[in-house]
């Protein structure tokens, strides 16, 4: 189940402690032992004419997902034949299609872009929300299901375990970077800006202007006699 499913959160007994898992781990015989997941993307049924048994799901190379629910470090998936050895990774179309946004062209973080949709939704009802909070949010989400990877941070936090406490130390592992992630979302909001201009939606249709004023402005009238006064 947890193959195909690897973004949700998950749990267990373990050494005594009820904990988190990350999605890279599985619990053999009552110890964690690491794994290796795929981005669920959409993939070929087939990459080249030789029977399907030769086709092959290998892990790729690494790569963030971070979604609504903070930052999952997982492999991309690479398909490859036995027999004739030709090899398909994913693409930025295929992505796409499965609704990642990739923040480089190197895919080494990609987005959920139900994550853009959460934060747009957050920004028009609260004006003031700071791209910084909406991240320390997911930060502390992947914080709170245990997915910060420990072999990852292992030698940075033995040299910043001396100037803060254990908890920040994980915290700035499993981190989404702000930068990228303004940027993603700027992009994204673009394309979408754009994709709407190609297929005529308005998203600004405001009753009361459109398409005949319906009410006018005192303060405005003021406005613009003030205005032609001081021309
Ligand atoms: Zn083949
Ligand atoms: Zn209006």
């Amino acid at each position: 189940m947890h193959t195909r499913h690897v973004l949700h959160n998950r749990d267990a007994m373990i050494a005594g402690f009820f904990q988190p898992l990350p999605p890279s781990t599985v619990v053999v015989d009552k110890a964690l032992s690491r794994c290796v997941r795929l981005v669920p993307v959409e993939m070929p049924a087939e990459i080249c004419s030789c029977s399907p048994v030769s086709l092959r799901v290998n892990p790729g190379k690494a790569v963030a997902v971070v979604t609504v629910n903070g930052r999952h470090d997982l492999s991309m998936p690479e398909l490859s034949c036995d027999a004739c050895h030709a090899t398909w990774a994913a693409g930025v179309d295929n992505l796409i299609r499965s609704g990642y946004w990739p923040a480089t062209l190197q895919f080494a973080t990609i987005y959920d872009t139900d994550v853009f949709h959460s934060f747009e939704e957050m920004k028009m009802e609260a004006p003031g929300l700071s791209c910084q909070a909406f991240l320390r949010m997911l930060d502390q989400r992947t914080l709170h299901f245990g997915r910060v990877s420990i072999k990852m941070i292992y030698p940075t936090v033995s040299f910043i375990r001396l100037f803060c406490g254990f908890k920040s130390c994980l915290l700035l592992a499993g981190k989404i970077s702000a930068d990228s992630f303004h940027k993603s979302f700027f992009e994204w909001e673009a394309v979408r800006f754009e994709v709407d201009n190609i297929v005529k939606e308005e998203r600004f249709i405001c009753p009361a202007c459109s398409p005949d004023m319906l009410a006018v402005s005192v303060d405005g009238n003021r406005k613009h006699y003030r205005f032609k006064n001081s021309a």
